[in-house]
């Protein structure tokens, strides 16, 4: 005979069977593993209703509730042998044999009989504590995470490794760690310790009485339902947050001490009593966002998920006779074991989908009715020994379990509404709406009164522009008004000038009608009258001028008086550079002493060595007698140039009579050689001064001429950097331009244009020489043409000199302006002159100097030549300018 069941849920297969020992079986005679290998496969009874999820969907009474179907899920764990079984049951067999790949455990009857029994997981001795936990616990937290209730359950008898699975704390072997502690590691790193909770309470049921292991004292905990939900609180039990790992396995040490000491108390031991620890989970999720506005979001109440998860060591599975020593009484036994025996009622009527499930029978079963067979999901591990001394307690496990493989849950999540909490977030919100609310009135009241003042600011800014602008305007229009009115009068002074050459035309014109008509009375008025108002007109004109001039006056004066400043430093600048200058002046006159003294004595040195030679008819030559002459005018002026107690001898050259002398002694021909043979411009400038005193002689003038003087003085002046050295060789021809008898020799050697190749100097003391010089000639020449033996053109006019004298005719300085006016008189005297003199110009300065001239026998020269020559007369008297 054989029974056996298999349950769909949830499209998922689970059998459970029960194997029918079959001893017809020949192979199992042999081999009783194998043999026992029916397997009955049959459609489920209605052991658990339908089974199909919209059945079980509609069994949740829940109001509505989404429950989810889910049956309890059953793992069986082999302890490995210990070693006292080692040595008892060294000669057996386990009563077990594990196919964990399969899923299914053989219960070994006898030597050739075993039964078959297949849960959700089979976990063999070698089960590392990982994987019991992944397997069995795992899957039981992520659901308490998700927001359901969830339950853990060990089942079996004592000794086989419940509190092992399920309290191991692993202090030593971390891979020792049981479920608890692994739930709650799990736990943690889940959570976040923000937004969500965690609590935990710890009891023992032992008697029908539930203890606090937390707190001792407390060792009557009542057990409260919510009727309406059914759901199943202690609210007596100490509840105690964890935030970390460590203190969780304290509060585990600290349990499982109380407990100890309670048993001990009792005089009972831990395998007669149900530890329960109780794991509260609460989690705040995170309300998504679908789009809608703010508000609506904000009124959406934020959903929490609270979980429990309920682990519970169940008290040894072993009848309580069996363990016998205790000395209980038998109510006491009864009591013991009640709990344990109605979980097994209630778990048969679960399993037997009976309509009546007798969970108020126990402490127990009240407390674990929303866990257990109600709306969690649930995970039961049921231990087992090896020993076949036990068998009768394994096989009573394993029946405990194959049972409440077939419960099936409806797992309901947690989730509600947290009201509360949204009711607290809304009012924090109107809060910060109402502080902004304030801020941005606030706000809104500045920015008025800024807009405000801005606003004045600019009105006063306008009003002040308008204002300049009127005032502008008031200008400009009184400007232009002003300017109009200028215009119109100009306009009215011109048209009453057209008017009146108009009147005066038509009055010609009517005196001539007049005079042919024999009336005369009115010509002269009209001829006067407008007159008249020419003057008043000029009249008008000057004042305007002078109004203008004395404008100009009063801004020169200022501008003057801005220049003063720097002027006086100028003048101060300018005294120092004249005393300088002067100084040096002094010092050249003192050296051009001292060189005249020697070149007197050199002079009468070269006498006597010329007379020497003659007398002993030496052929030495001229050129030795230089280089002593030049070596004794030199040496002296290098050894002493400033040998003050030598006589004065500036005047040397100058007195007659030693004049005389240097000639004689051939001083002149030493002085041209000078100029000849030395490059030295300080012998050039002595030499051409001595030449010119010499040359104030008629004598001396022609020796100059004959030792080729002009040709000399001409490049000597070429040469010359110094105008003081230009002013003597200037000096000089002009005392030569006094000769009457040298003019056209002077003329023809180029001593004109010497001179007026000179004045590119500019010099006021050269220009007075030149200005001299053409006086001199001018002189001359008009004493040759009064005597008539001069005729034609001036030479000085062939060589282009009158443009330059008319050009220098208005010049400040004295000197030169006096020669130039007599230069212009003598010129002036031989008509031969006077057409070119009108062409160049020079009639008119002839004018002036016959008006103008401060010396008197200049001024009536000039008048004198004016008058005389009929050139002149003409052309003054084409001009119309009286010079009477
Ligand atoms: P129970 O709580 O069911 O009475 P325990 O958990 O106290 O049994 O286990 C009894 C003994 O057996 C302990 O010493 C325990 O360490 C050991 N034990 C139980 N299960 C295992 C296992 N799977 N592997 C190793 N030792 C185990
Ligand atoms: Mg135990």
């Amino acid at each position: 005979m054989s029974t056996s069941s298999v349950n769909q849920r949830n499209g998922t297969h689970r059998s459970s069977l029960r194997a029918h020992s079959s001893a017809s079986t020949s192979a199992a005679a042999h081999k009783p593993s194998l043999k026992s290998k029916t397997v009955l496969r049959k459609s489920s009874p209605a052991a658990l209703g339908s089974g199909s999820s919209a059945a079980a969907g509609s069994k949740s009474g829940n109001g509505g509730d989404a429950g989810v179907p889910g049956r309890v899920r059953v793992a069986v764990r082999l302890r490995p042998r210990n070693g006292e079984e080692m040595i008892a049951d060294a000669d057996f067999a386990d009563c077990v044999e594990l196919q964990p790949e399969v899923k299914r455990l053989k219960l070994r009857k006898n030597n050739w009989d075993t039964d078959t029994f297949e849960f959700d997981e089979v976990l063999t001795e070698y089960a590392s504590q990982k994987r019991v936990y992944e397997v069995v616990a795992k899957p039981v937290v992520e659901g308490v995470l998700d927001g359901y209730n969830g339950t853990i359950m060990a089942y079996g008898q004592t000794g086989t490794g419940k509190t092992y699975t399920l309290g191991q704390l692993g202090e030593e072997d971390v891979a020792d760690r049981g479920i608890m502690v692994r739930a709650m590691e799990d736990i943690l790193a889940q959570v976040s310790l923000e937004t969500d909770s965690i609590s935990v309470s710890y009891l023992q049921l032992y008697m029908e009485t539930v203890q606090d292991l937390l707190d001792p004292a407390n060792d009557n905990i009542a057990i409260v339902e919510d009727p309406k939900s059914g759901d199943v609180s202690l609210p007596g039990a100490t509840l105690v947050e964890i935030r970390d790992q460590h203190s969780f396995l304290e509060l585990l040490q600290l349990g499982e001490a109380h407990r100890f000491a309670a048993n001990t108390k009792l005089n009972t031991e831990s395998s007669r009593s149900h530890a329960i620890l109780m794991v509260h989970v609460r989690r705040s999720l995170k309300t998504e966002s679908n789009g809608n506005s703010h508000m609506t979001k904000s009124l959406k109440p934020p959903v929490v998920r609270k979980g429990k998860l309920v682990v519970v060591d169940l008290a040894g599975s072993e009848r309580i006779s069996k363990s016998g020593s205790e000395g209980h009484t038998l109510e006491e036994a009864k009591s013991i074991n009640l709990s344990l025996s109605a979980l097994g009622k209630c778990i048969n009527a679960l399993a037997e989908n009976s309509s009546h499930v007798p969970f108020r029978d126990s402490k127990l079963t009240r407390l674990l009715r929303d866990s257990f067979g109600g709306t969690a999901r649930t995970s039961l591990v049921i231990t087992i020994g090896p020993s076949p001394r036990h068998r009768g307690e394994t096989t009573s496990t394993i029946m405990f379990g194959q049972r409440a493989m077939k419960v099936e849950n409806m797992v309901k999540l947690k989730e509600e509404f947290d009201y509360k909490s949204l009711s607290k977030r809304l009012e924090v919100q109107l809060d910060s709406l109402i502080e902004e609310n304030e801020r941005q009135q606030k706000a809104f009241v500045d920015e008025i009164e800024r807009i405000t003042v801005e606003a004045h600011n600019q009105i006063s800014e306008a009003e002040k522009r308008y204002a300049n602008a009127l005032e502008e305007e008031k200008l400009r229009y009184q400007n232009d008004y002003v300017e109009s009115i200028k215009k119109l009068e100009e306009n009215w002074s011109k048209n009453q000038k057209k008017l009146a050459a108009e009147r005066l035309a038509l009055g010609e014109k009517n005196g001539l009608d007049i005079t042919s008509n024999g009336n005369r009375s009115i010509a002269p008025a009209l001829e006067e009258v407008s007159e008249l108002k020419r003057m008043v007109q000029k009249e008008a004109q000057l004042k305007m001028a002078a109004e203008e001039e004395v404008n100009r006056l009063k801004l020169q004066l200022t501008e003057s008086k801005k220049v003063e400043v720097s002027g006086n430093s100028e003048i101060m600048r300018l005294h120092k550079m004249l005393e300088t200058e002067t100084q040096q002046k002094e010092k050249l006159e003192e050296e051009i002493a001292t060189l005249h003294t020697q070149l007197l004595q050199l002079s009468l040195t070269a006498d006597e060595t010329r007379q020497n030679l003659e007398r002993h008819g030496s052929q030495k030559t001229s050129g030795g007698a230089l280089d002593s002459f030049m070596s004794q005018l030199k040496l002296p002026q290098i050894q002493d140039p400033g040998n003050a107690e030598k006589p004065p001898v500036a005047k040397l050259f100058e007195q007659e009579a030693n004049q005389q002398q240097i000639v004689e002694a051939g001083g002149l021909t030493s002085l041209l050689m000078l100029l000849r043979n030395t490059e030295d411009e300080t012998i050039h400038r002595v030499a051409a001064g001595a030449i010119a005193n010499l040359a104030m002689n008629e004598t001396n003038q022609e020796l100059i001429m004959d030792q080729g003087g002009i040709d000399l003085l001409s490049s000597t002046a070429a040469n010359a950097q110094d105008p003081q050295t230009l002013r003597m060789v200037a000096g000089a021809i002009a005392n030569l331009c006094g000769n009457d008898k040298l003019q056209t020799k002077l003329r023809s050697e180029g001593g004109i244009a010497a001179l007026l190749g000179m004045v590119r100097c500019g010099h006021p003391d050269v220009l007075a020489q030149v200005a001299r010089g053409i006086a001199n000639f001018a002189k001359c020449e008009s004493r040759a043409s009064t005597q008539g033996t001069k005729r034609g053109k001036s030479l000085l006019i062939e060589d282009g000199a009158l443009s330059w004298i008319v050009q220098n005719a208005k010049t400040e300085t004295t000197a030169i302006k006096r020669h130039i006016e007599l230069a212009l008189c003598h010129l002036a005297q031989h008509e031969g002159n006077a057409k070119e003199m009108v062409k160049e110009g020079a009639i008119w300065e002839l004018v002036r100097i016959s008006r103008e001239c401060s010396r008197e026998d200049i001024r009536s020269l000039a008048h004198r030549t004016l008058t005389s020559s009929p050139t002149f007369l003409t052309e003054l008297r084409r001009l119309r300018v009286d010079i009477r």
